[in-house]
């Protein structure tokens, strides 16, 4: 639920309602706040304890050797037969006379310093030129994927493939895979690991000349680096659906800007689960719930993300986006909520957006707020009062 425009009342009724009241909807005074004609601004407040987001912070602990540092990563080719009757290339003629070794050039120019610069250098995809693989006319794309995760070095952490065959428009540009937990200590070998990315040939066709889009390939080693989807109804027309996450669609900055190529930046709670923001850059909202000053969660300073724990064990996240840099796609900062929904093994299921509708850039501002899930994500100027609605 969200409102865009609150009433005089309901906003100074909100505004007030912070801190000092620690929550507790009988102390507001509205009508002394409508009295002043200026409404008081929340203080901050501590956050509650972290114990409450455990299951992020294993999450966390178990999968954050992934974006740690160098990844080293080697490039494949799929070779896709001219007789292919794989459903997702069937009927396609072009075959693009693709080199592992041209790809990760590129990709080291481009796709490195999209990651190194989302994380503040604390992780740098390394790639090399792996080697080639086939298919079959049969054969689906996961069987090349196969053939490069058994063909790959021992010191090789992942495997990038890329087709030289387009995809038909039904279905996705590509994949990636997480992988399995490292059965031993970091960096863990990809034939153990299975940490893998594919994409078509469609971003390496000559028509984008030497400036292909990079967002696809940025998406799916965003999975490889062990995120989840944001935004994406399956089975819409438009299944990725939110422009404010390179984990949902990752061309949506291209989309404003056609010169664009890479993907939009991602939320914080992905940062997070990579090791690049910590538990100290985190506010927990006190069961009471209590006010917090958030600085942006792309920045590299100061609360960057502030958390609700559900009932259910999921989470509701709250962030501050400016509209500058992988995300100057965006009419105007602003904050933005979504929900983490986890699984009942602790992983991440799904992240939905919930200020406004799709695309989702139409970021809460002051005097707006959004309820949802029992709580209230109330904006003022520079603070986030979160309260448990009653
Ligand atoms: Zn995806």
């Amino acid at each position: 639920m969200l409102f865009r425009r609150s009433s005089p009342f309901l906003m100074l009724l909100l505004v007030g309602l912070p801190a000092a009241c620690g929550g507790d909807n009988g102390d507001a005074n509205p009508s002394t706040a409508l009295a002043t004609g200026v409404p008081a601004i929340p203080s901050p407040t501590p956050g509650g304890s972290t114990e409450g987001i455990g299951s992020l912070t294993a999450l966390r602990d178990a999968g954050a050797w992934r974006a740690e540092g160098a990844d080293e990563i080697e490039v494949w080719i799929c070779h896709v037969p001219a007789d292919s009757t794989a459903p997702i290339y069937n009927g396609l003629p072009l075959r693009l006379p693709l080199t592992a070794a041209g790809i990760a050039d590129i990709l080291n120019a481009r796709v490195t310093p999209y990651f190194d610069a989302l994380s503040h250098g604390l992780y740098q995809p390394q790639f090399r030129a792996g080697g080639e693989a086939t298919l079959a006319a049969d054969q689906e794309p996961q069987l090349c994927v196969d053939q490069a995760i058994v063909g790959a070095d021992d010191t090789t952490d992942a495997v990038l493939v890329v087709a030289d065959a387009e995809h038909r428009p039904e279905f996705p540009g590509g994949f990636g895979n997480p992988g399995v937990p490292c059965p031993a200590e970091p960096p863990c070998p990809v034939l153990d690991s299975r940490r893998s990315a594919y994409v078509g040939a469609s971003d390496f066709h000559p028509d984008w000349g030497d400036q292909p889009p990079m967002d696809l390939v940025e998406h799916e080693l965003g999975h490889a680096v062990g995120w989840t989807h944001s935004g994406f109804v399956d089975g819409a027309d438009s299944p990725y659906q939110s422009a404010i996450d390179l984990m949902s669609n990752s061309a949506a900055p291209r989309e404003t800007d056609a010169s664009r190529r890479d993907g939009p930046d991602t939320l914080a709670i992905n940062r997070f689960l990579a090791g690049w923001l910590t538990v100290a850059d985190v506010w927990v909202a006190p069961l009471a719930g209590g006010s917090v000053a958030l600085q942006p969660s792309t920045g590299t300073t100061g609360t960057r993300l502030a958390i609700a724990p559900l009932a259910n064990g999921s989470y509701l996240t709250v962030e501050s986006l400016t509209a500058d840099g992988f995300n100057s796609h965006l009419p105007a900062g602003g904050i933005a909520v979504h929900r983490v929904v986890m699984t009942a093994e602790g992983a991440v299921q799904v992240i939905v957006p919930l200020v406004g509708e799709a695309p989702f850039t139409d970021l809460l501002q002051p005097d707006e707020f959004v309820e949802s899930d029992g709580w209230r994500i109330a904006v003022s100027d520079g603070i986030v009062t979160i309260t448990p609605v009653v």
